[in-house]
Parts: structure tokens; C-alpha cells; sequence
């Protein structure tokens, strides 16, 4: 037997890493359905209530890639809802991975602005850029899943879809004239 302190080293990391994956799987697995349906919730009473996009707002989805924008529904609200009660704690406790803030949320072709912000083109084209992942990777349940993974592992906003979505929206933050 002969291991030297490097090679000790080089082994615990690979032990955390897989400790690490286990935790997030199990952290996705455990608050996936509760996650999904939660959303399915929320999207169905923003295309029912919602306002179709206007025209110069539909150029700005397909420009971040919405293949369809004649489904998204915009619904302002004066406060964006949180999961509440019927999520487990720990999803909670990353609140912050799930939403931009209190200021808007995306929930596959539903997106929910909040009242004060209704008109921030910044904050729109940040969340027609998820609803672009939501279509790209195949709907609530994936999107969700690889969402949660990502910002569990590599945190909010380490998180290539966030990413993403503020590169998407970063044009528009300029003051006018800017
Ligand atoms: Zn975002």
C-alpha cells in the first residue's frame, strides 16, 4: 500500500463530487412532482386570464428563439405567487432559484409580470427567454428538472439558463439613448 497525500487528495474530490450529484438528484427527484404540478397550475390560469403578445413584443420572442409566440399570455399581477404552503421546505429554502425576484416568472407559455413592472422590456425578454427553454428542451417536466439541477449544482445564477435569459434581456437594460 502505498498512497501518497496527492493522491489521497485527488480521491476525496472525486468522492464529494459524486456526494454532490447524489444530492441534487435526490434534492430534483424529491421536489420535481410537486414543482411540475405547481407550474401546470400557474400556467393554466395565466392562459386563461392572460393578454395574447403585441406585436413588437412577439418580435422580441422570436428573436430569443419562442417557436411559438401566438401561445404566451402575459398576466400582470400586483405580487407574482409563490409555491406556498404545498411545497416542501427545502424548495423554499431555494426560492431564489425558482424566480426572478418578486418581479416575473415564466411557467411554459404563461408569464406572470408584476403590475410595477408590466412595462420593463428587460424583465419581459428575460422571461420569453425561458419560455424559449421551456419549448426547447420539451415542456414543463424537463425544463423544471434541468432547471432545478442546474441551479442546485451550479447555483442561480451560475446557471447556463439563467444565463442565458440575462444575456437575452441585456440589450435592453441600456437607459434610452444609452
Ligand atoms: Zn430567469
Amino acid at each position: 500500500m502505498l498512497w501518497t497525500g496527492t493522491r489521497l487528495r485527488v480521491n476525496w474530490r472525486i468522492v464529494r463530487a459524486k456526494m454532490k450529484s447524489f444530492w441534487v438528484n435526490l434534492l430534483v427527484k424529491a421536489t420535481l412532482p410537486l414543482g411540475t404540478r405547481w407550474v401546470r397550475k400557474q400556467e393554466a390560469a395565466i392562459l386563461r386570464e392572460g393578454r395574447p403578445l403585441r406585436d413588437w413584443e412577439r418580435t422580441w420572442a422570436e428573436d430569443v428563439g419562442v417557436r411559438r409566440p401566438e401561445e404566451v399570455r402575459i398576466l400582470p399581477v400586483p405580487r407574482v405567487p409563490t409555491p406556498g404552503e404545498g411545497f416542501i421546505r427545502v424548495l423554499n429554502r431555494f426560492f431564489g432559484f425558482l424566480f426572478e425576484g418578486p418581479t416575473g416568472m415564466a411557467v411554459n407559455y404563461g408569464i406572470y409580470l408584476e403590475a410595477s413592472q408590466a412595462t420593463n422590456p428587460s424583465l419581459l425578454v428575460h422571461e420569453l427567454t425561458h419560455v424559449a427553454q421551456f419549448e426547447r428542451l420539451g415542456g414543463v417536466e424537463p425544463f423544471l428538472k434541468e432547471y432545478l439541477t442546474q441551479c442546485v449544482r451550479d447555483g442561480y445564477w451560475e446557471s447556463n439558463l439563467e444565463q442565458e435569459a440575462r444575456e437575452a434581456a441585456a440589450p435592453f437594460t441600456r437607459p434610452p439613448g444609452g
